[in-house]
């Protein structure tokens, strides 16, 4: 993409009503437009890295054996009073009358709907398990919006259901969902810590939050450090196997958030495995068993012949937080230091020269080598001043930057710079290519 045909509205100040990096760099960048409060419009730096990790989910999920569907934004009231939810949901649910005076909701989740489609098609526990998901915005009415995207009132949601005939099946539906997001934010360039969430009134010990660290986290978070040190368990995991041990060998470690946060256990660790941060959801999977199924009537047969209500479970990921989230993990004090995974582009070209033929046509050849060799390019062919330059690409953190300048281009050499480390190298073209591929 050439600058100078692209849509990138840089500004050098940071919005004073921001209140944390990512927030302000997300709007500097200009990668969202607030249009309201908690509402925003994705501008196209930040849909790229938006799009970016909605694909990364995409094929954790699918390696896993989840099965993509798009339920809709709008749902009928009616499914949310069969399942009891619609009166208790209260306030952070956005309430609609169309024109016949129906009422309907914008979805703040989608267990009644999918309930619904799961009821009407599926009978017979041959057909299982089932684990239908969707990436989908969603409504929830924040008493208090903040922090930009990280706590939106309109986002988008990864949300995921299964569908089994156990308990037990349940708990191994619930098994590759965990190693599945673990799989998922590490290849985001993350270190997510599993820890034990609250169940509510059914209790059982089958749910997670997924908690990366940061300063400004919304909460405070309790954590051996050995799971800070814990590889996720990889694109090579046969989720066709029993994975209990790769679970049991996270939830074995101390790991709570303040609401589940027992003092005396963590206390009995080691001193300099006691981790005590704050942290950002990004991700919770709940097992609720016959919840939804049973006042929904969603029935299946089993091997006997009885039929039994189907047990379920949720599992959902913030698609969009996780832009505010991957920022707030990688910043520096110049501006976002994107994971390769999920930059918007990988390479930044910077023509220190536009108008000077050599640099023009050096520059032009390097971008068509980039293009060529399938490398997602920012070409930065605007007339603005070397120094604007240089701070625009650094704030919107690409992973590498080439420069090419008069002096260079007189001793053939182009200079390489690694955006996270700094490190810089002076190449032949050919060379650069390589290092950045
Ligand atoms: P929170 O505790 O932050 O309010 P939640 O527990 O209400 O989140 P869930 O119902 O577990 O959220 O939804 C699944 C995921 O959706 C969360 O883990 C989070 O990453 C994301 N999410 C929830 N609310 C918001 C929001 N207002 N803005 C952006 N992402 C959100
Ligand atoms: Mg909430
Ligand atoms: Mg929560
Ligand atoms: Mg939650």
């Amino acid at each position: 993409m050439r600058l100078s045909k692209y849509f990138l509205p840089v500004s050098k100040e940071a919005p004073s009503d921001a209140a944390i990096a990512s927030h302000q760099l997300m709007l500097r960048t200009g990668m969202v437009r607030q249009n309201g409060a908690g509402i925003y419009t994705w501008l196209p730096l930040g849909l790229n890295v938006l799009k970016k990790i909605e694909q990364i989910v995409r094929e954790e999920l699918n390696r896993a054996g989840a099965i993509e569907i798009l339920m809709p934004t709008l749902q009928q009231a009616d499914l949310w009073k069969e399942s009891g939810r619609y009166e208790a949901y209260g306030k952070e649910m956005l309430r609609i009358t169309d024109r016949h005076d129906r009422e309907m909701l914008y979805g703040p989740t989608n267990e009644e709907l999918v309930t619904d489609v799961f009821r009407s098609y599926v009978k017979s526990y041959k057909q299982l398990p089932l684990n239908l998901y969707h990436q989908q915005w969603k409504f929830r009415d924040e008493i208090r919006p903040r922090f930009g995207v990280m706590r939106g009132r309109e986002f988008l949601m990864k949300d995921g259901y299964s569908f089994d005939l156990t308990p037990e099946d349940a708990r191994r539906s619930y098994n590759r969902m965990f190693c599945a997001y673990l799989n998922a934010f590490e290849r985001m360039g993350l270190t997510a810590v599993p820890m034990r969430a609250d169940t509510g009134p059914i209790g059982g010990d089958l749910s997670h939050e997924f908690i990366i660290l940061a300063d400004t986290g919304e909460s405070a978070v309790f954590c051996d450090k050995a799971l800070l040190e814990m590889p996720a368990p990889g694109a090579d995991l046969d989720f066709d196997a029993d994975l209990t041990a790769e679970v049991e060998k996270r939830t074995q470690h101390y790991a709570a958030t303040d609401e589940m946060h027992d003092e005396a256990a963590f206390a009995e660790l080691p001193e300099e495995r006691q981790v005590s941060a704050r942290g950002i959801e990004v991700g919770h999977i709940f097992y609720f068993g016959t919840k939804y199924s049973e006042p929904m009537n969603a029935l299946v047969q089993g091997p006997d012949g009885q039929m039994v209500p189907v047990e379920m479970g949720s599992y959902g990921i913030g698609v969009s937080r996780l832009v505010g989230g991957i920022i707030e993990a990688c910043h520096d004090e110049n501006g976002i230091v994107w994971p390769e995974a999920v930059a918007p582009f990988h390479v930044g070209l910077i023509n220190m020269r536009v108008g000077d033929e050599a640099c023009d046509n050096a520059c032009n050849q390097a971008y068509a080598a980039l293009t060529d060799a399938g490398i997602d390019t920012l070409y930065d062919d605007t007339e603005d001043r070397a120094g604007a330059k240089f701070a625009r690409m650094d704030v919107i953190g690409l992973p590498w930057q080439i420069v090419i300048g008069p002096r260079g281009i007189a001793n053939g050499v182009v200079e390489v710079k690694n955006r996270k480390t700094g490190e810089k190298s002076e190449l032949s073209v050919a060379d650069a290519l390589a290092m950045v591929r």
